[in-house]
């Protein structure tokens, strides 16, 4: 039986870093799945596909294959062929990402390629809905947030590093963009599940949330 931990929250809370850092100390597998709907809404950025036009989106999705494999412990994400892990992090793809994967075509595409990955391997698996649709029963859920203002900071500062230009008042509109079509989308919303526990990023180290999360675990049964 694999040991699945589910952790959601809002853009910027740090799950990815938080999330790849645990599953090295726990040797587990790292399943980043914003990454699986950025690859998506590359597809349909490139296609031109208008996100208002939702039997458009779902036709255009079949023609879409989007897979993950895993280089050195790093997930690489394919789309028709094609690594586009460099090619997903931008403000544009982060916004088509947002309204896209409110359509249900989309979640239902990238829906049994998550649930697969997670019943064969031990997994620490990140996104908006992993805890409430993905994996109900994951044996550990994690919702983690932060502050708007921190999460946008956060945002601004790994931008500017990979030399991306924006502002830190362009990035905090965006979060908070994205915080609300998450939240109030119909299908599969970003909220905490019941049996999820808050851990809250705002005044924490990294590895202070990593030691956080490792401890829950443990606490849950994690050998
Ligand atoms: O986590 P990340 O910021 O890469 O996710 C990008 C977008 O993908 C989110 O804003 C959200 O709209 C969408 N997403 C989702 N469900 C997931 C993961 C991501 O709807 N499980």
């Amino acid at each position: 039986m694999s040991y699945n931990i589910a952790m959601d929250g809002p853009a910027g809370a740090g799950k990815s870093t938080i999330a790849k850092k645990a599953a090295a100390r726990l040797g587990y597998i790292y399943v980043d799945t914003g990454a699986m709907y950025r690859a998506l809404s590359l597809f349909f950025l490139r296609n031109r596909v208008n996100p208002d036009d939702i039997e458009k989106v779902a036709e255009k999705c079949r023609e879409a294959d989007v897979t993950i494999s895993y280089e050195n412990g790093e997930q690489v994400v394919w789309l028709n062929g094609e690594n586009v892990n460099s090619l997903i992090r931008t403000e544009e793809v982060s916004m088509m990402t947002s309204k896209m994967s409110a359509i249900p075509a989309v979640r239902e595409k990238l829906l049994s390629l998550q649930k697969k990955l997670a019943e064969s391997e031990n997994v620490i698996m990140d996104g908006r809905d992993i805890g409430t649709c993905v994996l109900p029963n994951a044996d550990v859920k994690i919702y983690l947030t932060a502050s708007v203002s921190v999460r946008a900071k956060r945002r601004y500062e790994e931008q500017k590093g990979k030399g991306i230009a924006c502002t830190l008042e362009e990035v905090e509109e965006n979060v908070r963009m994205r915080d609300e079509q998450d939240m109030n989308r119909p299908v599969a919303p970003l909220r905490k599940a019941e049996d999820a526990i808050l851990v809250d990023s705002s005044d924490m180290t990294i590895d202070q949330v990593v030691d956080e999360i490792i401890r829950i675990c443990k606490e849950k049964g994690l050998k």
